[in-house]
């Protein structure tokens, strides 16, 4: 039986695990909570409810309904996702083989407003350790975050760079650091070009970091991020799909908010259902 992994679980998860459920494909939701729609107060465009609904009763009831129908739902983080001959999902405490997978975590976090990251953005400034490690191979790097993810991005440099320093930007770290990274938690005031082609990071308190890269790792794995570490094409924070929310590579589907256009409850149920279909399809030609 064809193994689906789902990474959230928000309208586009859960209706895409409706239809392949039903359709007998062994399905499994890995979700780091209520996304979007826990912050939607009131949701009263959404077709069949009288009276308007709030997103987190919405979301509740889509998991329970999702439950009743035997798809197993995991609460967990997704770190990676990696292709050897099948597809590999890594949570912060498991690891799962996946046939399928769709890629449903919602639009991204925001990255922390600090002058000079976007502009630097493929001049130093990187969000995929997988991707651009190697050009910083010797050198030292920093990676600007606070949780699982930004540890997931640590481990990916230490063997690569010279050194590592995680900066958290006032944030206190919800993780331990292995010993041989430097933890820097002061609030950085901006980010620009140093003379060696690296990054000179200034702090508030008029401190200095220079750096040949700084991998950017806030909060939790966006699709795009896992996306991209799998050679999937993104354009800025959207996933590139097909009509059939397929990506360029096989076996990865992506649908919901994270594909960009209208971020609205009923577009992403509506890509969920697209996607499973073309999964469901899939697995009958193979
Ligand atoms: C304030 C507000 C009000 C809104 N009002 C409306 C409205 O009135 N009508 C309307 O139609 N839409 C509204 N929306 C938009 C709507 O909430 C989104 O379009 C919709 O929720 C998108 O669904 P999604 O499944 O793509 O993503 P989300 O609902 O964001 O779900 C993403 C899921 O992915 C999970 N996730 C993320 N990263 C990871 C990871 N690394 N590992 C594991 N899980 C992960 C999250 O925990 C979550 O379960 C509103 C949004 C906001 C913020």
């Amino acid at each position: 039986m064809s193994k689906v992994i789902i990474v959230g679980g928000g309208p586009a998860g859960v209706s895409a695990a409706l239809y392949t459920i039903r359709a007998g494909l062994d399905t499994t939701i890995i979700s780091s909570g209520v996304g979007a729609l826990g912050k939607a107060h009131a949701i009263e465009n959404y077709y069949g409810f009288a009276l308007p609904v709030s997103g987190e009763a919405l979301a509740m009831s889509g998991l329970e309904q999702a439950r009743r129908l035997g798809v197993k739902i995991i609460e967990d983080e997704v770190t990676s996702i990696g292709f050897m001959d099948k597809l590999t999902v890594k949570t912060t405490s498991d690891e799962f083989d996946a046939d399928y997978v769709l890629l449903s975590t919602g639009s991204p976090r925001t990255a922390p407003r600090i002058s000079g990251l976007s502009e630097n953005e493929g001049k130093g400034v990187s969000y995929c350790a997988v991707c651009d490690a190697f050009f910083h191979r010797g050198k030292p790097v920093a990676v600007l975050g606070e949780g699982e993810y930004a540890l997931h991005e640590v481990k990916e440099l230490l063997p690569v760079a010279s050194s590592v320093t995680m900066l958290t930007n006032n944030v206190t770290p919800e993780i331990s650091l292995p010993e041989d990274v430097q933890l820097d938690t002061r609030k950085i005031e901006k980010i620009e070009q140093n003379e060696e082609g690296g990054l000179k990071i200034r702090f508030e308190n008029g401190g200095v970091l220079n750096v040949s890269g700084l991998f950017v790792a806030f909060g939790v794995a966006g699709s795009a991020e896992l996306a991209r570490k799998l050679g999937a094409i993104t354009e800025g924070n959207r996933i590139v799909v097909d009509a059939t929310m397929a990506t360029n590579v096989p076996g990865l589907y992506a649908a919901g908010d994270c594909t960009g256009g209208m971020l609205q409850v009923n577009k992403a149920v509506y890509e969920g259902a697209l996607a499973a279909t073309a999964i469901i399809k899939a697995s009958r030609a193979k």
